[in-house]
């Protein structure tokens, strides 16, 4: 079973999403991995194949940062492998991107839109990384794209998705569902956190 876990606030986010994917740990997992953003415009992406614990020792001590992502996978698309293991980045290394579920028409969005993509993945959510950087290069911001995307994802997908701008200064997280829950909660009133749950 899968998970996903973020937040943005004023703590150090490292160390909080490691403690929430291990606390979905118990529902079984292939692969993790965290997408963390410092301040400083710092940015670190780290995956592992395998346990938690081994995620937690290649992060090491050094990476730190106010906003980030993490996601434990179950595969659906592609075998469990660093590479295929989430968040997965656009091609430009602006997006990032974690999701729990399965989008349907991913081999037809990413014929019709992204053919002269190179894909660093298998998965069905690296399509949808990529087709956000996409739009973003036509001239959206990243709402916008996020949402044009949302709107070409045909309606047998399952979502829960988090979704962050390297370029943003404001550490805004995207947010979006369907099907699959998602939970938001305000911790100590400067610190969203994002904690979902999904029986893949
Ligand atoms: N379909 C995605 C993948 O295979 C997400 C799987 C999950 O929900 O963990 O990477």
């Amino acid at each position: 079973m899968c998970g996903i876990v973020g937040v943005t606030g004023r703590q150090d986010a490292t160390e909080i999403l490691l403690h929430g994917l291990e606390k979905l740990e118990y529902r079984g997992y292939d692969s993790a991995g965290i997408f963390v953003s410092a301040e400083d415009g710092q940015n670190y992406l780290v995956k592992e194949k395998g346990r938690i614990a081994d995620l937690r020792q290649e992060v090491g001590d050094d990476v730190h940062g106010s906003t980030g992502i993490g996601h434990t996978r179950w595969a659906t698309h592609g075998v469990p492998s660093r590479d295929n293991a989430h968040p997965h980045v656009s091609e430009d290394g602006r997006f990032y991107l974690v999701h729990n579920g399965v989008i349907g028409n991913f081999a037809q969005l990413k014929a019709e839109y992204l053919a002269d993509v190179n894909f660093k993945s298998e998965t069905d959510t690296e399509v949808i990384v990529q087709l956000i950087a996409h739009f973003a290069k036509e001239g959206m911001d990243a709402k916008a794209a996020f949402k044009k995307v949302l709107s070409l994802v045909d309606t047998s997908s399952s979502y829960a998705f988090l979704l962050m701008d390297s370029q943003a200064k404001d550490h805004t997280l995207y947010v979006a569902k369907r099907k699959s829950p998602l939970l938001i909660g305000l911790v100590k009133i400067l610190t969203w956190y994002v904690l979902m749950r999904w029986p893949c």
